[in-house]
This record gives structure tokens, sequence and C-alpha cells, in this order.
């Protein structure tokens, strides 16, 4: 299917050709041209089907890929999950189902679009007769860049260089990225904090010198971040096949709507459960629930956007983002798909710091979205609460969800189903998730991941109990301004 570009109502792609270029020339991002429509009999279908054939199937509909090969490349990205439904749905109170998204090889929803996406990037290559490799440059704050890692190691055409804030990742992160194996990987701490890395990788991408001595070797520099078409696709299916599962066991009737709640930061995995909705999902409310960074919220309240604003690090960290990308998907239908409105917002954004709409266009954003955020407090006693009532045990970012859907709850009275997105494995920040549920204090990742699994005896995955026996392979430690000699050394 051909793809058009937020920024410029000329431009059209094909959707395998956008997941290599990344972002489109003028800073737009790729959308669908229009969306494609799911049929009642494909939603019963997928309710009896596994999950990799339904991902298979929604993923044609946007990519011109044949059925049997986009089969197997499902199947390649989801068979190592390590439950049998690859994603569980978990039905936690009696409106209320979470969408377990963690059972991957890093243990958050991230693999759930990265463990496709370098296929659909070596589909995209084998195509190609310009570019026959791709170099993969992904700057990370923690989940992002192990999830990137195991998706593209020893994939055909490619390479990665991911690199992390010396001091900016959690233990557990940097053991998990320090003991990556591969032939074509490697890992490099920045000086600095994640924006001296972010900055660092964004001014590889517009070096001139820099591209032009990976053109010469006949490679392409590229991205794994969440503003790719190709992690946004993937992250469609698991909307669609939760509600085909709801369906298919009596729980929702069809046509009826729910309501899906999101822990948020760049604002991708709650687009692509408005691209459900769009597809054809009856959807009540989106519920968006974000942390102390509360950018998000205060948006959907006030109709201003202001990202200059004091930034806070907090336990739940893959949400501490102050510039959410993939609004701009957004607001590109609630505006009409106006590219010249988008382009003065988005120009005012990195210009000023911020942006307003106004109220007609505001209107119906709010009839759809429901947004509020959530403290460390909250986020702690929450997932202490729901270990208490239910004996299950939330990670940090589940749990700012599950918070802010409570106080929906209370504040609505809304009985509607709710899919409740859980996205990461609560092993994965161990140690305050112990901590909010005991009060105790243990630093030591393994330690308080040994103690969680004591306390709410469930098994520890296994990809945490390897890490202690896995070897370092990458010491390489670079300051911001010479991150080209990585990529050079991956050569
Ligand atoms: C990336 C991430 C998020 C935020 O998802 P967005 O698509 O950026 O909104 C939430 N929780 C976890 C655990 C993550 O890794």
């Amino acid at each position: 299917m051909r793809l058009i570009s937020t920024r410029n109502s000329n431009y059209y792609i094909d959707a395998l050709d956008a997941v290599l270029k990344g972002i489109s020339d003028e800073g737009g991002l790729f959308v669908p041209q229009e969306f494609p429509h799911l049929t009642d009999k494909m939603l019963d279908d997928f309710g009896h089907s596994a999950y990799a054939e339904t991902a298979a199937k929604v993923l044609s509909m946007f990519f011109d890929i044949p059925a049997g090969k986009l089969l197997k490349m499902a199947h390649n990205a989801y068979d190592g999950f390590s439950s049998e439904d690859t994603v569980p749905l978990v039905q936690l109170s009696e409106n209320e189902y979470v969408i377990e998204l963690f059972h991957g090889p890093t243990l958050a929803f991230k693999d759930m679009a990265l463990q496709m996406l370098p296929q659909l990037m070596s589909e995209a290559l084998s195509r190609s007769e310009k570019v026959n490799n791709v170099m993969i440059l992904t700057a990370t704050s923690g989940d992002t860049g192990k999830a990137a890692l195991e998706g593209f190691k020893d994939v055909l055409g490619t390479k990665i260089v991911v690199f992390y804030p010396q001091d900016g990742v959690s233990d557990m992160q940097k053991l998990q990225m320090l003991t990556q194996e591969g032939s074509n990987v490697l890992v490099c701490a920045v000086k600095g904090n994640f924006d001296d890395a972010q900055t660092g990788v964004k001014k590889l991408f517009a070096d001139a010198d820099f591209n032009k001595v990976l053109a010469d070797k006949g490679v392409y520099a590229s991205s794994a971040n969440s503003i790719n078409f190709g992690r946004l696709a993937p992250q469609i299916v698991y909307y669609i096949y939760s509600y085909s599962v709801l369906l298919a066991n009596g729980r929702i009737k069809k046509g009826e709507p729910v309501n899906i709640c999101v822990p948020t930061g760049n604002f991708g995995n709650i687009l692509a459960a408005y691209y459900a909705m769009r597809m054809g999902i009856p959807v009540n409310k989106l519920i968006c629930a974000s942390n102390r960074n509360n950018v998000l919220t205060d948006f959907f309240d006030s109709g201003m956007y202001i990202s200059r604003r004091e930034f806070f690090k907090t336990i739940s960290p893959s949400m501490d983002i102050l510039i959410s990308s993939n609004l701009e998907r957004l607001l590109f239908e609630f505006l009409g798909r106006n590219t010249i409105k988008i382009n003065d917002i988005m120009k005012n954004l990195s210009e000023q710091g911020a942006y307003s709409l106004d109220e007609k266009v505001m209107e119906p954003i709010r009839n759809l979205f429901f947004a509020d955020y959530c403290d460390e407090l909250r986020t702690k006693s929450t997932i202490r609460d729901i270990f208490e009532k239910h004996g299950y045990v939330m990670d940090t970012h589940t749990a700012v969800a599950q918070a802010v859907y409570e106080r929906y709850v209370a504040g609505t009275g809304d009985a509607t189903v709710t899919l409740l997105a859980s996205t990461a494995s609560p092993y994965k920040f161990a140690a305050d998730v112990y901590n909010s549920i005991t009060g105790e204090k243990c630093e030591n990742a393994f330690d308080a991941a040994q103690k969680l699994s004591e306390l709410a005896d469930m098994p520890i995955p296994k990809s945490i109990t390897d890490l202690r026996e896995k070897p370092i392979l990458h010491d390489l430690v670079l300051n911001k301004d010479e991150l080209d000699k990585a990529v050079f050394k991956l050569i």
C-alpha cells in the first residue's frame, strides 16, 4: 500500500520503501494513504488463530509481500516468545483485561515490533537496486536498544550500532546490552546523558561526509526508532488480536466497543490502538496514561503542547519523554490531513518548544481520548494494591496505566470492557517493583529479581537468569562528537 507524508501532500511512498527510509525528506512521518478495513469475518477468524497468523494477515493489508513469506516472517518474529499465546490476555477484574506484551526476548513490548522490523527491512533491501546494506544507528534510554539489537542480530544485509548514555540506564538494561551477541552488532557508551547520545546520532544522520563514506561502501544509514512505519504496523496487530479473542470468548458481542488504556511515552503504542480503531475495532475511549512527565495530559486538557518544561527522572524511565513524536500522526488525522497546518505546528514546536490548537480541533480529540497522569507514590501504591488484591505483579510502566484507569473509572463509572497494555516484565524493573510491594530496599537487580520471584511465587524469566553467566562483549566508550568511530569500527 502507499503511504503519504504528514508534511508534504505530494509525497507518496510504498510502505516497504518507507521502512528503509524511516522519515520523509522534509521531516514528515509516513502514514497510510487510506486505512485498510477489517471485515467481520476477519475478526471472527483472528479470535481462533495463532498470533503469528493474525499478524501476517494484518500486515498483508499494509505490505505487498506474498502471504506465505509474510507468515514465515511472523513465525520467525513470535515463535520464540516465552508464552504460548504470544500475548496472553489476563483478566484482572470484571471489566479489565491486561494484554501482556512483554514475553519477547528482551522483556519489553518493543519486541513486538522490533522482532518484525528487521525482517521487513531485509525484504525491502532485497528489492532495492540502490541499497544493499543498511547501518542501523540508534540512541537508547534503555529498552529500545536491547530490543533492536536482538531483532537485528545476524540479519543479512544489516549492521547495528546502539549508543546508550554511560550513566543513564538501569544496571539490568546495561548488562542486557553489554552481553549482546551477534556478528553485526556494536554497543557503545556515550559520555553524557540520553540527549547527548541522541544529539550525537542525529548529527551523524545529517553529516554529508559521513553519509558519503557509507554510500561509497554501498551502505545506507537508517534508524529503528518508533517513528518508523515498520515499528508502528506490527503494534496495530495486538489490539486487533485481543479484541478478536474477547469476541471469540463471548466476552463482548459483535460491534461492542472497548476502552484501550496505554502507558505512553513517544505516543507510538497508543497511536497503534487508534489505527486499529480506524481499521474497524470499535472503541469507546483511548486512555492515555503518563508519568510525572505529563506533557500529554496537559495537551489533552488545554490544547497547548509545551515541551519546554522541567524533566523528571522516574521509576518508569521508558516514559520519560517530553517530545512525543508520534502525536504528529494523530494530529494529521484530526487536522483533516492538512499538511500546511502540520508544518506550522511542528515549526512552532522546534522553534518555540510549544504549539496550541483551537477548541474546534480539540473537542473531537477529547471525545475519543481520556488523558491523565500519575506520580511516583501513586505508581508504587498501585503496584502494591494490585498485588495484594489480585496476586498480580505489574511493572512500573504498566502500573502508571492502571492508576490512570482506576481514576477514570472512579470519575465516570464507565463499565466498558477495557484492554490495558502491559509494556514490560516486572523483572526488568525488579528493584523498584520489589520496593513498591514490600517497602524494602534491594539495590542489586538480580537479588531483587530473586526476592520478587519468591514473594510472588513466579519464575524469573530465563533471559534474566542467563544474564548472570554471560560475558561482557562490548566496552567502547566515546564522546558525543566522535560517534562515527564506532560506525567505522563495525564496517
Ligand atoms: C517504550 C515504552 C513505553 C512507551 O511507549 P510509546 O510507544 O513510546 O508511547 C512504555 N513502557 C515501556 C516499558 C516501554 O519500553
